[in-house]
């Protein structure tokens, strides 16, 4: 009989957990060792509470590490995910951009019938478990915790996540775990959270939200008619007292965070797309004609929310908002047309990791074999999830992720158990 221990149960560990179990069964015990008093916090906090647990446009491409995930979410891609979780009970739908929730729109469900099957395999959870250290005992693993409780094992999950949201338990001591087991870890930045800007060029616009083309552009490139944007999105931005947010903001937030120093870039959006900035000049010189002398706040009714008016008028054209229309000049709407499509923003860093949906860095992955995610330094001992230095889009790809990861993990020591059997 071996012992399985699996650190950390939140998404990729309970998925390692259930897998090898339900392969192994009565050839291994299997335990998941959690540091908070319950498993699965995080799963609870997802999708707005709601849990999107996959997405129909899963692929490689999604993630930072593109060559590197590919193979792990072919062997448990998107339809081997729904069929999992359709055979342990739980019943989904999925909304216009292919995201995919419980049919309940309620996380508990998924979070429930993972622990409902982890129980109906006889997997034991081992609660307010923190684990501070692995170390070899004869050829066996001792897993102890912060209290000196200690757990053996012949075969280690480390599945303790990132850095993102402490509160939901996932605090980096995965990272100094496999540390201590003289792994790499890269450095590591707040992933899918917004961005902090210049305060001047966000005043007076906090709770506005808006649609917009968003575009991310190097400073040392952002020149008139050169521009070539590093990474757009369209979608609501939304704006915050120091920032800005959104989904569209938090995809552009994780590319700065992996590539980028927040100093290098800036974030320009594009109020108005589907017209030209020729096509906008021609619109504010009609309706200057048709509105005659009328005081300058009153300018760009119909276009835009006040607040926005406003920021656009006074704090990027500089024109005074008790003036009036009379006074504006072509080189006036000129400047207008060419703030509504080019508002931006200089990037001065972005929230931290009690605001952010994921990790950017973790585990080097060449620290693993790829196929089966066993560390190459120490035999026996696997990995997978956030903990691992991989991050994708929002939308699903982040828990699709923990759960291929999870399965390979799982798979591979169920089949090196029963080898060996
Ligand atoms: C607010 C929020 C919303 C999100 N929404 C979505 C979404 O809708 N869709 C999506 O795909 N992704 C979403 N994500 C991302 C997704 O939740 C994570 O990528 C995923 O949960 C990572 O799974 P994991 O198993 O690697 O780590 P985690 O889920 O972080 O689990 C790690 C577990 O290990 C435990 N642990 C840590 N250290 C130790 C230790 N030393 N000893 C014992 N136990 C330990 C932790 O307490 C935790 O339970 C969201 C994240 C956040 C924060």
């Amino acid at each position: 009989m071996k012992d399985v221990v699996i650190i950390g149960g939140g998404a990729s560990g309970l998925m390692a957990a259930i897998i090898v179990k339900s392969k192994v069964q009565d050839q291994a015990n299997v335990t998941i060792l959690e540091r908070l008093e319950k498993v699965g916090k995080k799963i609870l906090v997802t999708g707005n509470g709601r849990c999107n647990f996959t997405n129909k446009h899963v692929s490689e491409n999604k993630y930072n590490n593109p060559s590197f995930v590919k193979p792990i979410l072919k062997q448990f891609n998107v339809s081997k995910t729904l069929e999992f979780f359709n055979s342990i009970g739980l019943l989904y739908r999925m909304d216009e951009a292919g995201r995919y929730y419980p049919l309940s729109e309620n996380a508990n469900s998924v979070l429930d019938v993972l622990r409902n099957e982890a129980k109906r395999l006889g997997i034991v959870e081992r609660v307010n478990f923190d684990v501070n250290r692995i170390y070899k005992n004869n050829d066996r693993f001792a897993i102890e915790s912060k209290n000196r409780l200690v757990q053996e094992a012949d075969y280690v999950v480390v599945a303790a996540g990132g850095k993102a949201v402490p509160v939901h338990g996932s605090n980096g001591s995965g990272f100094n775990l496999l540390k201590k087991q003289k792994m790499k870890i890269t450095d590591c930045f707040p992933g899918l959270t917004g961005v902090i800007v210049d305060e001047g060029q966000v005043k007076g616009l906090s709770g506005l939200r808006m649609k917009a083309k968003v575009n991310l552009y190097l400073k040392k490139t952002f020149k008139k008619d050169k521009k070539e944007a590093i990474w757009t999105e369209d979608g609501e931005v939304q704006f915050k007292e120091k920032g800005l947010s959104g989904i569209v903001v938090m995809q552009l937030q994780s590319q700065i965070a992996r590539k980028y120093s927040p100093k290098e870039v800036k974030i320009s959006l594009d109020l108005i797309p589907h017209m030209t900035e020729e096509e906008i000049v021609d619109h504010l010189e009609r309706r200057l004609a048709h509105i005659g002398n009328e005081e300058v706040e009153n300018f760009l009714t119909g276009m835009f929310h006040k607040m926005l008016v406003r920021n656009i008028l006074k704090q990027r054209c500089k024109i005074q908002l008790d003036g009036y229309t009379k006074d504006l000049t072509k080189k006036d709407l000129n400047k207008i047309a060419s703030a509504i499509k080019e508002f931006d923003f200089d990037v001065k860093g972005y929230y931290d990791f009690d605001r952010a949906q994921v990790t950017v860095g973790g585990l080097d992955v060449k620290e693993v074999v790829q196929e089966t995610l066993e560390a190459r330094k120490v035999s026996r001992l696997y990995v997978c999830g956030e903990v691992l230095n991989v991050d994708g889009e929002c939308g699903g790809f982040n828990l699709q992720w923990a759960w291929s990861s999870g399965y390979v993990v799982g798979n591979a020591i169920a089949k090196r158990i029963i080898d060996n059997a």
